[in-house]
């Protein structure tokens, strides 16, 4: 089994990560079901955050009996201390434990330190020294963000979006983390529902020693794939590297990664989605993206008020109201039965 180390908080734990994010899709029994087989095969280290309704709660009910073995990791986005402080005692109490062993910001806008006014960061070495958490993690999106935490020297985690669509930045974080005994947690390994090739995806974290992707997994047969990898890594050989290759010359150039740093909308667009349906239409089950509700979401992009506030945000410089239309243009026409995606 490969193992991998969040760097100086000593946590050892299989390099395949459980990502609760999708698991507040499906119901309690199915998700504690999930939970309790990812953790007999061999799963010991799962992610959840405050933000994400009652995944905590899953997880919590899943784990409790074996909470000693397993290594638990969530979020908050307090923009406050008192936030901060009521967050940490929902999630202990969801989680059915009294302590966290790595608490996270979840993706702030800037790198908290001590002393800059917010106390957020004083309030998570108060409830460290309280025991309530172990080691103090850092989530981000932003590159500029991802390197000040890692230079601060105050984080003992960086969760950032890696997958082998990364580019040289993306990998220099990595470097930058491995050099200065900092964890590295990836997100995203699958780009969102992007990457289709398990293998690949696999394959390419396994490249970096000191990273630990947590995969986002909502369905048994995902789970039983990962799984699967526990005993079977898949290594980088050279029909991965070539497959690697086409799909990263496929998904060059304007394409929306999904990572929702652009939003919220003020027109209610959920633009992580709309914003890369052609690619999702042609990469995931075509049927997903074609029920009522999609169709909804979509038909919200008519209502854009081109105020420019996503194009603003998007760390990759997309012109995101235009790749919206586009993908809406394509979208009507596959419902229409005028393009076909098969
Ligand atoms: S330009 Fe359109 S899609 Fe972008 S934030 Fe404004 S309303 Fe939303
Ligand atoms: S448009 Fe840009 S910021 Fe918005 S989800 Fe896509 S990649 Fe992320």
């Amino acid at each position: 089994m490969v193992k991998v180390t969040l760097g100086s908080t000593g946590i050892t734990v299989n390099k395949n990560g459980f990502g609760a994010l999708p698991i507040q899709r499906i119901g309690d029994t199915d998700a504690v079901k999930l939970i309790q087989k990812a953790y007999t095969a061999g799963v010991d280290f799962f992610d959840t955050a405050r933000f994400y309704t009652d995944s905590e709660k899953k997880l919590g009910l899943a784990l409790k009996d074996v909470r000693d073995k397993v290594y638990i990791a969530t979020k908050t986005a307090a923009e406050t201390p008192e936030e901060l402080k009521e967050q940490l005692e929902i999630s202990l109490r969801n989680l059915q434990t009294d302590y966290i062993d790595l608490y996270q910001f979840h993706n702030p806008s800037f790198c908290p330190k001590p002393g800059d006014g917010t106390g957020l960061y004083e309030a998570m070495l108060e409830a460290k020294a309280e025991g309530k958490i172990r080691h103090i993690g850092i989530t981000n999106h932003r590159l500029a963000v991802a390197n000040e935490a890692i230079d601060s020297g105050l984080y003992e985690t960086l969760q950032f979006p890696f997958c082998y669509l990364a580019t040289e930045k993306d990998i220099e974080l990595v470097q930058k983390c491995k050099e200065k005994n900092m964890g590295f947690i990836a997100m995203k390994a699958l780009s969102g529902g992007l990457i289709t090739n398990a293998k690949a995806a696999y394959a390419f974290e396994a490249f970096y020693e000191n990273v630990l992707p947590i995969w986002g997994i909502q369905r048994e047969q995902e789970l039983d794939e990962f799984l699967s990898f526990i005993d079977n890594p898949p290594e980088m050989t050279e029909e991965i590297k070539a497959f690697i290759e086409k799909d990263k010359k496929e998904l060059s150039g304007d394409f929306c990664r999904g990572c929702g740093y652009c939003m919220p909308c003020p027109a209610g667009i959920e633009i992580n989605n709309c914003a890369r349906m052609s690619l999702l239409l042609r990469r995931s089950p075509s049927e997903l993206q074609l029920t009522k509700e999609v169709q909804e979401k979509m038909k919200k992009i008519e209502n854009c008020l081109h105020c420019n506030q996503c194009k603003s945000k998007c760390p990759y410089g997309l012109d995101t109201p235009k790749l919206l239309v586009k993908n809406y243009e394509d979208y009507k026409k596959v419902l229409a039965g005028e393009v076909s995606v098969k």
